[in-house]
């Protein structure tokens, strides 16, 4: 590490990988993996390798607004501080909410969830996690007695069979993959199964595939369950000294899965690859079952936990190296949410609203004047008491839930219609911020101080190393000086990140004595040096362990982020990661956290997803991610590379389905359900299962029209969890037909006469890609005015041949490229945007050969056109790749060998392996 650089985690997902920026001789930041970090050991996915490209300051919110217009901070906190007494004193306090995030750090979380539980007296605040990770929340619970997940990373290269369910981590979770796939070829005996009803980027590396059909994961591992008993794959010490409940858990089983042959038809699966799966469960003692949003996503997301949790503890496999079940969370800091009781069913540290000695335990720690007494509403709940007018003032904070809410309509709607909306974040213009009555601005990643914890339970640093622009705060004071502002102040004396860390450790360790799972006792009383350096760490971390701590830098005169090198933990070691410090894995005791320290096995009768497909929604719609973009696209959105892969939201449906919708290729689409509708172009591929149709969930108003895909999803929610069923709806697709389609380099907005467009960053500025249902009357694209006309010194070429339909014109100062258009009347405009976007790039006024390519719409025979972008870490394209496989390279290495295009994340190695199949 260099003397300069600031070790922080990655904002993007739950594996929570380390960082380290660093200052170019330029002025500019260097993102790069931080080699010491236990989570990654210096490696990056395309999305954390490209967060230099996301700093600049455009679009930022930098400061307070009250109903559109600029006021002082102390303006807009006594509005708030005054508008919430109001509305609790005229209603009480179930009249207010809070919606707040897993962007958020967990001492931002931990102070929002006491203002609203220990001051408001009311239970009304629920985060965006809800809708990633709160089924296997529910699930843990319900098994465990407790909110833990037994693993850590280690354990996957430490496991012999690796079952992967609703997870593409390849695309979702890249790192902890790559960790996966090295393991494998250290060890091949290793054995990955995929079981997810999309063959997607992690279902081309396994050994085995089981594309189910969606929503009966239940079946399929009730039916393991079953074929464990019969088979005497069972532990029965563990099971009788460690468990209870198997008895009613196995004949559940037995009753809905009966046999292979009933288990298969039900899961759509062919009964020789079920049959396969089981032998590799039953005869593999180390198992690692990790699982995602394709569980959890789900009306019966809780039950799909505890059917593959029962798995694990009918076998006793939990709790040692290399088993046992394993959520990976979506965001970066959906566990720190969980340990602050973030979620409107917990109180903090993992202590539970419905248990009085816990209400009566943190209001004496908190000293409040109240204490929630029952759980809030969960978030799609929350936004319905919206919309009834029950909840009054809303304060949504670091989050987009008119996006990424279901029936995102409604919520809209019901945001619209509500007295007080009151937004903290760092984006200007988002779906919801412009419905804000107040908008906030808070800082963003790189700016603040605090901590976040990923999927194996640790606890890292996000560390500040940009100044923080504007009036910007940080999330925890912004809700201290509302405290503050209704009287609260001296609970919410907070000077730093530190002092509010030190209260949130010193709270998990208050009466605890080994009783409840979160225990940070060990840091309760960390100072702000050692906080300030303080190096990752998976809990529980009760006192007791504190001596076995390595040195903490409170000895050090080094500033923040500057560890010494006699205090960096060990190097990486092959298979078996860096050395953990905390807890690496829960119940190696075997002890639980149920009354009486056993772990619970629960019976699940399998049931179909909420809302079956019928004649008039024929098709099952299933939402998720792409491969670069992260939730709103807020932040990836600002980035080039990021926007190449996947430029506009697709729909990705079955040839025999597209067929039967009347669809082709790249033609855009309208999808609809009895909620709302959305438009994508339409991908058509064998990777999706009849019946199921693919659309991301990433793209909004900021970015496409009636692209929000949460508009069109079913709001049905899991009983246990309140989690949504994100990836069920009953839907129809029909073909969008319209009269033209454009694609404008150089230019922000669309065309007025667009039905349908999207915004890309692209190389070179900003591009539309826009269609409308009408030919302008004026005729496009110079006439309708979708170029700006030529300034002086500016000179306009032009090419339209009425016939054929085919328009296109390029605006040129001093001989470079300013603007294009190309645009099509009917027809099928494929531009080469990567070639445009290269030229738009260009620093060189266009030679006569560009010029002509650009009128013919051609690259110039030696032009460069890498196709689109396959490798983002390496800017790769299809075409450099197609070529390299003519000039004889045969396998995905051999490209890494000479391109280095899949030889980073690893997220592109299926789609390059398909192009090398193809050419081959
Ligand atoms: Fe960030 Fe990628 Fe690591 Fe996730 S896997 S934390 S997105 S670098």
């Amino acid at each position: 590490m260099s003397a300069t650089a600031v070790a922080t985690t990655c904002p993007y997902c739950g594996v929570g990988c380390g960082v380290l920026a660093e200052r170019r001789p330029d002025g500019g930041w260097r993102v790069r993996g931080d080699p010491d970090h236990p989570a990654n050991a210096g490696r990056l996915c395309s999305k954390g390798a490209a967060l230099a490209e996301t700093l600049d300051l455009e679009d930022r919110l930098l400061h307070p607004e009250l109903r559109g217009r600029r006021v002082s901070w102390n303006v807009a906190l006594d509005h708030v501080a005054a508008e919430f007494k109001r509305i609790i004193q005229a209603h009480g306090p179930q009249a207010v909410a809070f919606y707040v995030s897993g962007q958020l750090l967990t001492e931002d979380y931990y102070v929002a969830n006491k203002l609203m539980k220990g001051y408001l007296g009311a239970a009304n605040i629920d985060t965006n996690s809800r809708l990633c990770m709160s089924s296997s929340v529910a699930g843990h619970q319900r098994a465990f007695g407790a909110d833990a997940v037994p693993c850590s990373y280690a354990d996957l290269e430490l496991a012999d069979l690796l079952v992967l369910v609703g997870s593409n981590a390849a695309w979702c979770h890249p790192v902890l993959w790559q960790r996966m796939l090295e393991s494998r070829r250290a060890r091949p005996e290793v054995k990955i199964v995929v079981i997810d009803p999309r063959r997607t980027a992690t279902a081309a590396e396994a050994d085995l595939f089981l594309p189910l059909r969606s929503g009966t994961d239940t079946m399929l591992f009730n039916g393991l369950l079953h074929h464990l008993n019969r088979e005497s794959a069972l532990n029965w010490s563990f099971l009788e000294h460690r468990t209870e409940g198997y008895a009613a858990a196995f004949a559940a089983a037995r009753d809905s899965a009966p046999s292979i042959p009933a288990v298969a038809a039900a899961c759509g699966l062919d009964a020789e690859d079920v049959a396969r799966f089981y032998r590799m469960f039953t005869r593999t003692e180390r198992v690692v079952t990790c699982y995602s949003q394709g569980v959890n996503q789900s009306s019966s997301g809780t039950d799909k936990v505890n059917s593959i949790i029962n798995c694990h503890l009918a076998t006793g496999r939990i709790g040692r190296p290399g088993m046992g079940p394993f959520s990976l969370t979506g965001q970066p800091n959906a566990m720190g949410g969980r340990e602050v009781g973030g979620l409107a069913n917990q109180l903090a540290a993992h202590m539970h609203l419905d248990n009085p000695d816990h209400r009566d335990c943190v209001q004496r720690f908190w000293k409040s004047p109240v204490i929630a007494q029952t759980a809030g509403l969960k978030a799609v709940d929350m936004f319905r008491a919206v919309g009834r007018g029950e909840i009054k003032a809303v304060w949504i904070m670091a989050t987009n839930p008119v996006v990424s809410l279901p029936d995102a309509d409604a919520v809209r709607a019901a945001l619209a219609g509500c007295e007080l909306v009151v937004v903290s974040d760092c984006v200007r213009h988002t779906d919801t911020t412009a419905l804000a009555h107040v908008l906030l601005p808070a800082q963003a990643w790189g700016e603040k101080e605090g901590t976040v914890t990923n999927s194996e339970r640790r606890i890292s640093r996000q560390r500040a190393f940009l100044a923080p622009p504007g009036e910007t705060r940080p999330d925890w004071w912004i809700v201290s000086e509302v405290a503050r502002r209704m009287g609260f102040g001296d609970a919410f004396r907070y000077q730093s990140a530190a002092d509010i860390f030190r209260e949130h450790a010193a709270l998990s360790a208050y009466e605890n004595h080994n009783r409840r799972d979160f225990d940070l006792g060990g840091l309760a009383g960390i100072d702000d040096d050692s906080y300030d350096a303080l190096r990752p760490v998976q809990w529980p971390l009760p006192a007791a362990m504190r001596e076995r701590l390595p040195l903490p830098l409170r000895e050090r005169a080094g500033g923040r982020g500057k560890p010494s090198p006699a205090d960096s933990p060990p190097s990486p070691r092959k298979g078996v990661g860096v050395e953990s410090r905390g807890t690496a894995r829960m119940f190696a005791d075997g002890r639980f956290f149920h009354p009486g320290g056993r772990a619970r096995l629960v019976p699940i009768q399998p049931r179909p997803p909420a809302c079956a497909p019928d004649e008039e929604y024929p098709l099952a719609l299933n939402t998720g991610r792409v491969r670069d973009h992260w939730h709103t696209m807020t932040r990836t959105g600002k980035s080039a590379r990021l926007s190449a892969h996947a430029p506009e939201p697709c729909i990705d449906i079955h040839p025999a389905d597209a067929e039967r919708s009347g669809l082709v290729r790249d033609q855009l689409a309208c999808i609809e359900s009895r909620w709302g509708s959305a438009v994508g172009r339409v991908r058509i591929s064998d990777a999706q299962r009849p019946g199921e149709v693919f659309m991301p969930m990433h793209w909004n108003d900021q970015y496409a029209a009636r692209a929000r895909v949460d508009a069109v999803v079913n709001p049905a929610v899991d009983p246990h969890s309140g989690q949504p069923e994100l990836k069920h709806t009953p839907v129809r697709i029909a073909p969008l037909r319209p009269a033209w389609e454009a694609v404008l380099f150089g230019v922000a907005d669309p065309p007025a006469e667009s039905a349908h467009w999207v915004r890309v960053r692209g190389n070179g500025g900003g591009r539309v890609h826009a269609a409308g249902l009408q030919w302008p009357r004026a005729g496009p694209p110079v006439a309708a005015g979708w170029l700006p006309p030529p300034a002086p010194g500016e000179e306009l070429i032009e090419y339209a041949d009425v016939a054929a339909g085919r328009y296109r014109a390029a605006l040129l100062r001093g001989g470079r490229l300013r603007a294009c258009v190309f645009a099509m009347r009917g027809g099928d405009l494929r531009p080469h945007i990567e070639w445009l976007d290269g030229l738009m790039g260009h620093q060189q006024p266009l030679s006569v050969a560009d010029r002509m390519a650009l009128l013919s719409g051609q690259p110039p025979r030696n032009g460069v056109d890498a196709g689109p972008l396959v490798c983002a870490c390496f800017g790769v394209g299809r075409n450099t790749i197609l070529k390299a496989a003519r000039d004889g390279c045969r396998s995905v290495d051999d490209i890494g060998r000479a391109l280095n295009a899949g030889s980073n994340c690893g997220s592109c190695r299926a789609e390059i392996r398909e192009l090398l199949n193809a050419a081959s």
